[in-house]
């Protein structure tokens, strides 16, 4: 499980170790108010690099549930500074954006119990999950229907949208849901063509857990090999360069889970220049968040030794061995009467039952194959480390498909 995805290196791990005394022997905190310090610096100044060109502001926060907030928030006050009071987000079905509120009144009316929190939580616009999986075309009859049914329920509430925020390619704690860059490319259009702001959160997704650095990548492919199914409509004449320029880059990026390598809880929210000045020039004069822990000495100056990493590992090469372990590994698996669907993207792996898993069965027959792992709804799946080997790999994939077995029949 990687400790919910974030340990991407494995644990006790020489160089996260070494750059955590290094930087406590130095400072462990200081306060972010007013001042700054060289591993946020350092932190910032890389996350721009491993960004899209156009993301060249960073905000650091705590968790990726504070994240999501203010990404939001951002979203909110850059809607206000330009004069627009618009007070809602739209999305997919099947997201997951965290535990706080805003994040929860985003994620999957269902999965995220709105019906608990009614009256309570801001009720947001949801279009349909993307039909079909990874592969599915813009052709596909499913994703024509999809696409007519989500530009239909836009158009109804586009006026009050002030960002689309969507988890690109995978949807993680929502239902482990692979689904088309095309279908992140009809919401990406659709926010441009109605004066909103698009927001990616990549807190599960980001650091190749699906592939590239980060999902949204995989859309950027798709553009280049098919630059027609991808043509964005510019917002107004004079915005054609810009669009053009940014397909499938959003405005506002979450980052956070394995930004640590799993070490220590940060998140980080990258937006462009426009967000940052547009917020800046309202009535507030700058974003209005500072939590206690911002920037954390401690957690910039280890996340800066995992971006280390990542490249000294060659972690998108791992996560390809990875993804190839996984598939074949999980494919026995498919054969299963009890299996509905078996799925893999990157470094994620996923058996999707017909029915709701045993739990505690699953768990405790995975255990004794020498696999731990946390299945819920009907899924049981793993997001391994990037440094599993193919013999850990083989292990896994045999323990999850004989503790499937074994319970479910
Ligand atoms: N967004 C996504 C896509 C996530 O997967 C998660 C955590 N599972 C969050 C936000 C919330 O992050 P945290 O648990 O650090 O608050």
């Amino acid at each position: 499980m990687s400790s919910w995805w974030c340990a991407i290196h494995g644990y006790a791990v020489p160089q996260l170790d070494a750059a955590a005394h290094s930087q406590l022997g130095r400072m462990s905190h200081v306060m972010f108010g007013g001042l700054t310090h060289e591993p946020a610096v350092e932190l910032g100044r890389r996350l721009v690099d491993l960004t899209p060109d156009a993301l060249e502001h960073v905000f650091f926060a705590d968790s990726g549930s504070v994240a999501v907030e203010v990404a939001m928030k951002m979203a909110l006050q850059f809607q206000i500074a330009r004069g627009e009071r618009r007070t809602r987000f739209f999305t997919i079905r099947g997201g997951y954006h965290g535990d706080t509120f805003s994040p929860m009144s985003v994620t999957d009316p269902v999965g995220g119990m709105h019906s608990l929190f009614r009256g309570i939580l801001p009720e947001h616009v949801f279009a349909p999950r993307p039909p079909g999986g990874f592969a599915c075309a813009s052709d596909d009859p499913a994703m024509v229907a999809w696409e007519a049914e989500t530009r239909a329920l836009y158009a109804v509430h586009a006026a009050d949208i002030a960002a689309v925020i969507v988890e690109p390619v995978l949807q993680g704690a929502g239902g482990m849901n692979i689904y088309s860059p095309y279908a992140v490319s009809v919401l990406h259009s659709l926010a441009r063509e109605h004066g909103a702001l698009v927001i990616h959160d990549e807190i599960a997704t980001g650091f190749h857990r699906t592939g590239p650095m980060w999902a949204a990548d995989h859309a950027e492919r798709l553009a280049s090999a098919e630059p027609n199914a991808m043509a964005i409509r510019p917002p107004d004449p004079s915005g054609e360069s810009r669009a053009v320029a940014r397909q499938g880059v959003p405005d506002i990026l979450c980052v956070g889970k394995a930004l640590t390598g799993g070490y220590l809880s940060l998140a980080a929210v990258l937006c462009t220049r426009e967000v940052a000045v547009g917020v800046s020039r309202g009535e507030a004069g700058g974003l209005m968040h500072g939590p206690t822990f911002m920037a954390n000495p401690l957690a910039c100056a280890i996340a800066s030794a995992s971006l280390d990493l990542l490249q000294e590992n060659d972690a998108q090469g791992q996560v390809a061995r990875i993804n190839d372990g996984l598939t074949n590994g999980l494919a026995a698996a498919t054969e299963l009467a009890c299996v509905a669907d078996v799925r893999t993207l990157g470094a994620v792996g996923v058996i999707q039952l017909r029915e709701p898993v045993r739990v505690a069965d699953v768990t405790a027959a995975a255990i004794e194959r020498g696999v731990w792992v946390r299945p819920f709804r009907d899924l049981v799946y793993t997001m391994p480390p990037y440094v599993t080997s193919d013999e850990d790999l083989t292990t896994l994939t045999a323990a999850l498909v004989d503790a499937v077995r074994a319970t479910h029949g």
